[in-house]
């Protein structure tokens, strides 16, 4: 019988956060693949931060990243995006935080953006 346990996530991290809207068994293996290892890297984060990274947006279907108006080729779809929030750090702190962040690194004013494809900054 598949499990959660099958795809083994980095202890601060859980499926439900990084996937709200589709178990790891319904996922793409490529699409699993790629959350495990933004989960692994976001774990480093969390570690050198010692606070919880908050998930605000995660994996997004096709279809939910069209209702949330998300790029239409949108990392988020491939599993190697994720917005954080610290609870209690400005997000400008965040991003100071992860201005070495080897991928994409998108700058809000209330959340940051974090992806695993190639080194781009940009402010939203
Ligand atoms: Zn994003």
């Amino acid at each position: 019988m598949t499990t959660l346990n099958t795809y083994p996530l980095p202890p601060n991290f859980t499926w439900h956060e990084l996937s709200p809207h589709a178990a790891p068994r319904d996922l793409q293996p490529e699409v699993r693949l790629a959350l495990q290892l933004l989960a692994q890297r976001l774990q480093v984060v969390r570690d050198v931060v010692g606070s919880p990274l908050h998930i605000t947006s995660g994996y997004r279907s096709v279809a939910y990243n069209q209702q949330v108006s998300g790029h239409p080729n949108s990392y988020h779809c491939k599993g190697m995006a994720a917005d954080i929030v610290i609870t209690g750090v400005p997000a400008h702190r965040v991003q100071h935080l992860l201005r070495n962040w080897q991928g994409g690194l998108g700058c809000y004013s209330t959340f940051t953006h974090v992806d695993t494809g190639p080194k781009r900054r940009w402010r939203g």
